[in-house]
């Protein structure tokens, strides 16, 4: 293999239409795993990439493969698998994005969930690219409507995701199936001792690529960590959170029950956050991933294994919940945030017994992580209250029809109240702030919160916050008037059974009429979902008469739409995994 260092894309020799996309993309250099990896792949050999989300495995993989299809020929060319559906529609569309100057390629995703006669049509019509899950590839295989005899290259995407799900036997069936001389790709985070079972049976000689450390470079990440008891986590956690206005934020753990209490935890609090592991089924795992990304909910709990597969980027901040067992893991979760030029913040709390596990981390990655101050109850009313006066100015000025709740402040001065009394237990209800059983000195396990001025490399101190005022300026704090809707607050509410049509201009009601169930679809007006749209998909699939269908609400990512409770699971069942206008469409029950 050759030892150049390839360092513009142009130099990687590629076909002029993949170079094209590849800049239109954005792409302006190609990242490590693919100045490496496309060059050994393109080669010919067989290829082990250890390398997560996020570092450019797709394209790595993704581009030698488009390079290779030829398109007068309408069988299967490659086989692509990858652990879950939604990593299989991620890759598909990316493949898509890089063929699109290339003539007649066909691609398609093949998994579960999805109906099998519509995939069935399809590959009758002849596809060369298959990117698939293991169970639904197996299932076609059995039913002999996918055809792999003139398979060339096949993709293992992370691997050691697809054994953990269980997928062993199907992938090695699958791989039995293949024919000998193709060449075979294979990318996990971690080189586990199934995986390198996997690579000895069925790799020829396989060049080994390893980037993982690459994150480390990432200088837009600001890490700190606080000393905190254990118990006293979650408070610290959402003090954080206030704090810094993190609006879209992924909390690592080191075990799936540890994920489930701290979403139950945070959810009692007010905060919108779920949580996904490997115990979920592909159904809700598909469901929370796409309310976290329509911004629905704003906190995604994890643990390590669970998160690789996901696509989360762009994020505003990662806790550590815990202090992860293997220093790599550290990597990999912090990469999460402040990618692609924007900064991001990953914080840890640091019991007393994962001090040590913190300093070897910092060995591991040679970058000093700094020690931060919990942020104390005072300060987090003073952050809310900043954000509450610029809401209410807000709405103030902009609102048309404040007029019509004008004389609330006159009845409640009728009942003996003053106007300070009335604003300020307004503001109160508001701004949700809670005294509760954490006083601020019982927040750590160190007890230095007063040493502050001693302590000059500490982040986070009274004097740089109040400075700071201007990063408060955006309104819509997650408590002020259902902003916990990740801000996507603006919204086209149209008027239940025949009077649909018109924005009355009200806000949404609390709960759905009795009778009706409220449910929750992925599509919003950024898909260009019309309410008469949404009308004809739900009374068509599922059967039911549109008049039926009660009020529906339209956000910019998201919708919610009132249907009979007698009706909801059919029409749940009619619609999952369905598309309205082209779109797909997850829907689920609105919490
Ligand atoms: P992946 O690791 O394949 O999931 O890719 C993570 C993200 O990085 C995707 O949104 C890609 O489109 C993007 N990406 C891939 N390669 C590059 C590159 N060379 N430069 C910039 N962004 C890239």
């Amino acid at each position: 293999m050759t030892t150049e260092i390839f360092e513009t894309f142009e130099e990687l020799g590629l076909n002029e239409d993949i170079l094209k996309a590849v800049l239109e993309m954005g792409f302006t250099k190609p990242s490590p795993i693919q100045a490496q990896g496309i060059p050994a792949v393109m080669q010919g050999s067989d290829v082990i990439g250890q390398a997560q989300t996020g570092t450019g495995k797709t394209a790595a993989f993704g581009i030698p493969v488009l390079e290779r299809i030829d398109t007068s020929n309408n069988a299967v060319q490659a086989l692509i698998l990858c652990p879950t559906r939604e990593l299989a529609v991620q890759v598909s569309e990316e493949l898509g994005r890089l063929a699109k100057y290339m003539r007649g390629v066909r691609i398609e995703a093949i998994y579960g969930g999805d109906s099998i006669d519509r995939q069935i049509r399809s590959l009758k019509k002849g596809v060369h690219i298959v990117v698939g899950t293991p169970g639904r590839v197996m299932d076609h295989m059995e039913r002999k409507t996918l055809k792999f005899n003139e398979v060339r290259m096949m993709v293992l995407d992370e691997a050691d995701e697809m054994l953990d799900m269980g997928f062993r036997e199907d992938i090695e069936s699958i791989l039995a199936d293949m024919p000998e001389d193709r060449q075979t790709i294979l990318f996990s985070a971690t080189m586990s001792k199934p995986i390198m079972s996997i690579t000895k049976r069925f790799l020829n000689d396989p060049v080994l690529i390893k980037v993982v450390r690459n994150e480390l470079t990432n200088q837009n990440i600001e890490q700190v960590y606080f000393e905190v008891k254990p118990q006293a986590k979650v408070e610290v956690m959402t003090r954080l959170i206030d704090m810094h206005h993190i609006k879209s934020l992924l909390v690592f753990c080191n075990t799936k029950r540890k994920v489930d209490e701290i979403v139950e935890d945070l959810q009692l609090r007010g905060y919108a956050s779920e949580g996904i592991h490997g115990d979920l089924r592909q159904q809700q795992r598909s469901n929370v991933m796409s309310k976290f990304k329509a911004g629905v909910t704003t906190i995604l709990v994890a643990t390590d294994v669970a998160a690789r597969g996901i696509d989360v980027s762009g994020l505003d901040g990662v806790i550590n919940y815990d202090i992860p067992m293997d220093e790599e893991y550290y990597v990999h979760r912090i990469g999460r945030t402040g990618r692609a030029g924007m900064s991001g913040k990953a914080f840890s709390l640091v019991a007393r017994d994962e001090k040590y596990r913190l300093k070897s981390i910092e060995g591991y990655t040679k970058v000093k992580i700094e020690k931060g101050v919990i942020p104390s109850f005072e300060d987090i009313v003073g952050v809310r209250k900043a954000r509450f006066v610029e809401t209410i100015s807000t709405s103030i000025k902009e609102s048309s029809d404040q007029e019509l709740y004008n004389d609330v402040l006159e009845m409640l001065h009728h009942s003996g109240f003053t106007t300070e009394q009335i604003v300020g237990a307004m503001a109160k209800q508001i701004m949700g702030v809670q005294k509760n059983e954490y006083a601020d000195s019982n927040l750590a396990w160190e007890e230095r919160r007063n040493d502050r001025r001693e302590g000059g490399n500490e982040r986070f101190g009274r004097g740089e916050r109040r400075e700071g005022g201007s990063r408060f300026e955006k309104g819509g704090d997650r408590r002020d008037g259902g902003s916990r809707f990740g801000g996507d607050r603006s919204t086209d509410r149209y008027a239940p059974r025949g009077e649909r049509g018109a924005d009355r201009g009200e806000r949404r009601q609390s709960a759905p009429e009795a009778g009706m169930t409220r449910l929750f679809l992925s599509l919003g007006r950024k898909d260009h979902i019309m309410p008469k749209d949404i009308v004809g998909a739900i009374a068509g699939e599922a059967n039911i008469p549109g008049k039926t269908i009660g009020a529906i609400d339209i956000y910019d990512k998201f919708t919610f739409v009132d249907v009979p409770e007698r009706d909801a699971r059919a029409v749940l069942r009619a619609m999952d995994g369905n598309t309205i206008k082209g779109k797909p469409v997850q829907i689920d029950i609105a919490k």
